[in-house]
């Protein structure tokens, strides 16, 4: 498939405005889930990813920068329903805690995933654009992604999953 370089540059402005608005969802849905959180461990690794998070939408400013674009955001229809989806299941386990853990574990780690995917498709984009420099900041932000992914798997295996099974 062949796409001409100003299609994959729209296309990429794009997905750099939904990020940029994903981002920005969830540095306001971060605090909510850090305070449900009963694990010591599981609020600490939140609070940490809402400062992350924050360096990350001051980062996708520099790629907008890197394409000569003012920043700006584009609802983010998927991470919205992410969101809604994790709230309601704080409210449906708000009398189990453990299950309350648990689940803003899963939850968490389906934002971390859909993140992965979009960063790693404009990464692809800024790549085929020649735009190294966007490409390497891209780059590290998706390495930080992949880190809190892990993180958060080692959290459920480690105590929390095993707490609600008990
Ligand atoms: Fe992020
Ligand atoms: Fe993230």
């Amino acid at each position: 498939m062949a796409m001409k370089s100003n299609s994959l540059e729209k296309l990429f402005v794009e997905s750099l405005k939904d990020l940029y608005d994903a981002e920005h969802q969830l540095i306001n849905a971060l605090p909510r889930m850090a305070d449900a959180a009963t694990s010591q461990d599981l609020k600490r690794n939140l609070q940490q990813h809402l400062d992350t998070t924050q360096e990350q939408t001051r980062r996708l400013e520099k790629v907008f920068q890197a394409f000569n674009e003012k920043p700006s955001r584009k609802k983010c229809v998927g991470m919205e329903g992410l969101i809604r989806e994790g709230e309601q299941h704080m409210k449906d386990m708000m009398n189990d805690k453990d299950a309350l853990d648990a689940s803003l574990i899963a939850d968490a780690q389906k934002v971390e995933h859909y993140e992965i995917a979009g960063y790693g498709t404009v990464k692809t984009y800024a790549q085929m654009l020649g735009n190294q420099e966007a490409a390497r900041l891209i780059d590290q932000t998706l390495s930080e992604e992949y880190a809190t992914d892990e993180r958060l798997t080692k959290l459920a295996e480690s105590h929390i999953n095993i707490k609600a099974k008990s």
